[in-house]
Order: structure tokens, then sequence, then C-alpha cells
């Protein structure tokens, strides 16, 4: 768990598209933040400099005690949750959870009960010996969350993780997401489209526009009446 600081963050990318420009946000340890706004307001790009999968052209990026900005995906303790489950097909459930923790070293025991704890969490503990091509869309998506959840991260990061899901499966989705994150509390950023998703998973909402933070606040601060 951690507190995550932006300060005056800036992506230019190569060829000069400016796609975040000067955003600063203090994240408490276990907030979930949820991050909206038009297409194109840089809020993957935002993501992804997080997660480490975009460099950092300006500003100060905090994860806890450490400043992260020149650190691998690996080494900033956070886990990312993507929309396409970014499953391996070839493995089974129970390898797909298992095959990070093994490639960090993580001793067998402790494997074992780091994935069968994520797999009561996620109601995926009977799917353990299956490939994912016989999963149905919401138990694969819950393989996806169970890779990030056994890493136990210190912050986990969600990209539009629901969004190829039918309407019924996203509600049911999005409040056991909420659970989930309360129950673990662990520092969240997750970016979605759907404002419904958005008022029931944020505990702060983050508007972005053109690269820059429009509004911040809570659901409540943001959506009563003037
Ligand atoms: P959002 O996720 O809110 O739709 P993005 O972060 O994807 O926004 O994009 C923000 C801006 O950066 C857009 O103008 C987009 O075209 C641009 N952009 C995104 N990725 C790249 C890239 N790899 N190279 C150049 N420009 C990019
Ligand atoms: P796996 O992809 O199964 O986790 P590794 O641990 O070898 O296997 O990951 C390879 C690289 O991808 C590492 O830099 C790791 O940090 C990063 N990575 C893999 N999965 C995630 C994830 N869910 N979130 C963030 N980074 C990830």
């Amino acid at each position: 768990m951690a507190r995550i600081v932006m300060d005056d963050l800036h992506k230019v990318y190569p060829g000069g598209v400016k796609a975040v420009t000067g955003i600063s946000l203090d994240i408490a340890d276990g907030e979930m933040i949820v991050l909206v706004g038009p297409s194109g307001c840089g809020k993957s790009t935002l993501l992804r400099m997080v997660a480490g999968l975009e460099t950092i052209t300006g500003g100060t990026l905090t994860i806890g005690e450490r400043v992260v900005n020149q650190l691998e995906p690996a080494d900033r303790d956070i886990a990312m949750v993507f929309q396409n489950y970014a499953l391996y097909p070839h493995m089974t459930v129970y390898n797909n959870l298992a095959y990070g923790l093994r490639n960090k070293g993580v001793p067998k025991p402790e494997i074992d009960r780091r994935v069968q704890e994520a797999a009561g969490m996620l109601q995926i503990a009977d799917y353990l010996d299956r490939k994912p091509r016989a999963l149905s869309g919401g138990q694969r998506q819950r393989v996806a969350m169970g890779r990030a959840l056994v890493r136990e991260p210190a912050a986990f990061l969600f990209d539009e993780p629901l969004s190829n899901l039918d309407a019924k499966l996203r509600v049911q989705m999005r409040v056991e997401i909420r659970q989930l994150q309360k129950r673990l509390g662990t520092t969240s950023l997750y970016v979605t489209h759907d404002q419904l998703e958005a008022l029931t998973l944020a505990d702060r909402l983050v508007v972005l526009n053109g690269g820059q933070i429009e509004q911040v606040g809570t659901p409540m601060e943001l959506y009563r009446r003037p």
C-alpha cells in the first residue's frame, strides 16, 4: 500500500504531442481515484506513466517513499489490469496466476498460498485447471484481476477493465471491484468511460481535459447541484 504523489507531471510524445501537461495530484494510501474525460484527454497516458510503460518527460512521480521516474515497471511495485485480459492462452488459470511470481523467484508454498487466496476472493477457485478459452468473459476478467492481486502490489492500475463485458456483468463486477479494493485497501487508479462505473468506484474523481486536470472531487462534490 502506498501514497502516490504526482508533481507537475508532463508527457510530450516524440513528434511533439502534449498528452499530459502539468498534472499534480496527491493520492492517499488506500484511495481509489477514477480518471474520466473525453477521448484523447490523456487518461491512458497518465496511467501508463504511473505503470512505467511511458517515460515521464517532466515533473516528479513518487510511489510510497520512492521517486520512480526512472524505475522499470518491475521495480515500481504496481500491477495493472487491462481491458483485453492479456492472459496466456496456453496456460491454465493457476499458471496464469503463478507465472509472474515464479519469474520473481517467490517460493512455491508462498505462490500457492497467494494463488489460492486470490482465486477464493475472485470466485475462480473451481477453474484453476482450465485454460482461458474454456472460461466466460467475466471469468477471464477475474483471472486478469487475479494476476494483479497475487503480486500484492503497492497500487493497482485499471485501464477500462470492464469495457469488454456485457452490461449486466459490468454492473456486477464494478461492485465486486469496489468491495475488493476497499477490503485490500490498495491504492488504485482506474480509467473508465462509463459514468456510473466512475461514480460507484471513486473515492475521488479526476476529470481530465486536454492533458490537464479540469476538476477533482468526491462524486458528491462533483455531482451536487451548484
Ligand atoms: P485517452 O486515454 O484519454 O483517450 P491518451 O492518453 O490515449 O488519451 O492520448 C492523449 C493524447 O496523446 C492524444 O492526443 C493522443 O493522440 C496522443 N497519443 C497517445 N499515444 C500516443 C503515442 N504513442 N504517440 C503520439 N501521441 C500519442
Ligand atoms: P508476468 O507478465 O506473468 O507478470 P513477469 O513478472 O516476468 O511476468 O513480467 C514481465 C514484465 O511485465 C515485468 O516488467 C513486470 O513488472 C511487467 N508486468 C507483468 N504483468 C504486469 C501487470 N499486471 N502489471 C504491471 N506490470 C506487469
